[in-house]
């Protein structure tokens, strides 16, 4: 990083930045964010609508992202490499799997889960979608599609992190409409053969194992899991290049030529893309959990910021201009939080629908972005420096705002339930 600010452990700038006295020259240079532990947003008192272990789990969890995320996760960023070493300490956590019930997973509420992937993403938002991937994505893809020994293989390895996994819908030409996916599976033998392609694949590279979404020829073509482990000949990944949003989680491109899983590894239990679309459902939840995360966190640091800096003889945060934004961004967040209650009750309870979910997603990730651009504009140039934090946040809102349905999906998805007419095509 370029900053000319030393980059001061936690308790040193905070104590430098609070010491009475301390010169405005020292308060005006130290726009080092990283490390710093802002008051958390919550002004509708949402913690009290949480039971005593959904509260002590996210306290853990955020505890975790204060000390061992964020002062870590910006040289990560701007590398773009991935952190191994906050694998182990996130499987020591014991939250992953969330809400999934047995096979060694936690059995968390939705709540809880939900509340764990804002934290997450509160640290940062590739931390937040790579757990995303694998315990939701993959894990859950396992625990919905998987039978009875797949499950008993796969979940409890996984939920250790001990194999790491992944999610291959996206194809290069089938994006939004990825149930129209052409990847083949054919059946050979004791194997299956997979030819196609895979595109954006987070953690596809690195992955144990992806679960490869496939049309099977031996059952008319229709959608399923197949579990490809790596190292599987005919599979080639290559990492995505370039990429300006979660940079430290890897995106791959992943092909098959002729490759050959055994039988056993195609999904016991997937025999179209309703299976596909009940994971997706279950993670959008997560999705929009993990947009609010990136709006609290660039609210936060961005009060902390305009209650410091100066301009015209007083804090920024003293000009009305100023305040107007910051009750915009915490209005938008304390809607987005009331939201995030309800869906994770309602899936608590087995009711929650699939347009509820589309509808925070596209909710929550359009309104995180525009906090996110919000904060990065209060912040004035420093805005911009990844030692003030929001442009990562605000870079990585981008991702968000595309990924597992894009806002025009989501309003699709919502618009057809309300109308009663499918407008896709
Ligand atoms: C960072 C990142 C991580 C990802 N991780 C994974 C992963 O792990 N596994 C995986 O399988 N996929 C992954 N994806 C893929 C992701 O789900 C797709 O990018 C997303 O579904 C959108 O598809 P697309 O990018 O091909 O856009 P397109 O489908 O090409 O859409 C382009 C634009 O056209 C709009 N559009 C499309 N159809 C319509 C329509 N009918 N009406 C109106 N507008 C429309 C879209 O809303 C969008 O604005 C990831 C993507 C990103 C960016």
């Amino acid at each position: 990083m370029t900053s000319t600010i030393p980059n001061l452990h936690l308790g040193e700038q905070s104590a430098e930045l609070m010491r009475p006295g301390a010169s405005r020259e020292t308060a005006a240079r130290s726009t080092n964010l990283v490390g710093e532990v802002f008051p958390r947003v919550d002004f509708y008192a949402i913690d009290e609508l949480l039971s005593d272990e959904e509260r002590a789990i996210r306290d853990k969890v955020r505890d975790f992202v204060d000390r061992e995320v964020i002062p870590i996760i910006g040289p990560y960023w701007e590398r773009a490499e991935f952190p191994w070493e906050l694998v182990p300490k996130i499987a020591e956590l014991g939250i992953v799997g969330g809400a999934l019930r047995g096979y060694g997973c936690p059995g968390l509420s939705p709540l809880a889960d939900g509340l764990i992937a804002a934290e997450l993403a509160r640290g940062d938002a590739s931390v937040s979608t790579w757990i995303g991937v694998h315990s939701g994505l993959a894990m859950g893809s396992i625990y919905v599609g998987g039978n009875e020994e797949q499950k008993r293989h796969w979940l409890p390895q996984m939920a250790r992190m001990e194999k790491l996994g992944a999610f291959g819908l996206t194809e290069p030409l089938r994006g939004s409409d990825a149930s129209h996916i052409e990847t083949t599976a054919r059946r050979d033998g004791n194997s299956y053969v997979l030819n196609g392609a895979k595109r954006w694949i987070g953690l596809g590279h690195l992955a144990d194992v992806v679960v490869v979404w496939a049309r099977d020829l031996d059952n008319d073509g229709k959608v399923a899991g197949f579990l490809v482990e790596k190292g599987t000949p005919g599979v080639e990944a290559h990492l995505m290049a370039g990429k300006m949003a979660l940079r430290s989680l890897g995106n791959a491109d992943l092909t098959f030529t002729d490759a050959r899983i055994p039988a056993e590894n195609r999904l016991g239990n997937t025999n179209s893309f309703r299976e596909t679309a009940i994971v997706l459902t279950m993670t959008r939840y997560g999705v929009a959990c993990a947009a609010l995360g990136n709006a609290m966190a660039c609210y936060e640091a961005t009060l902390a910021y305009a209650t410091r800096r100066e301009q015209f003889g007083k804090p920024i945060a003293g000009h009305q201009l100023i305040q107007q934004k910051l009750v915009w961004m915490l209005n938008e967040i304390t809607a987005m939080q009331l939201i995030c209650w309800r869906l994770g009750t309602l899936m608590a309870q087995g009711k929650m629908t699939a347009e509820q979910a589309s509808l925070a997603k596209l909710n929550h990730s359009t309104k995180a972005r525009k906090i996110a651009a919000e904060a990065r504009d209060i912040m004035g140039g420093n805005g911009i420096l990844l030692d003030n934090l929001v442009i990562r946040h605000f870079n990585d809102a981008e991702a968000i705002y595309s990924y597992e349905g894009t806002a025009e999906v989501q309003t699709l998805v919502v618009g057809r339930k309300i109308t009663g007419i499918q407008a896709f095509a």
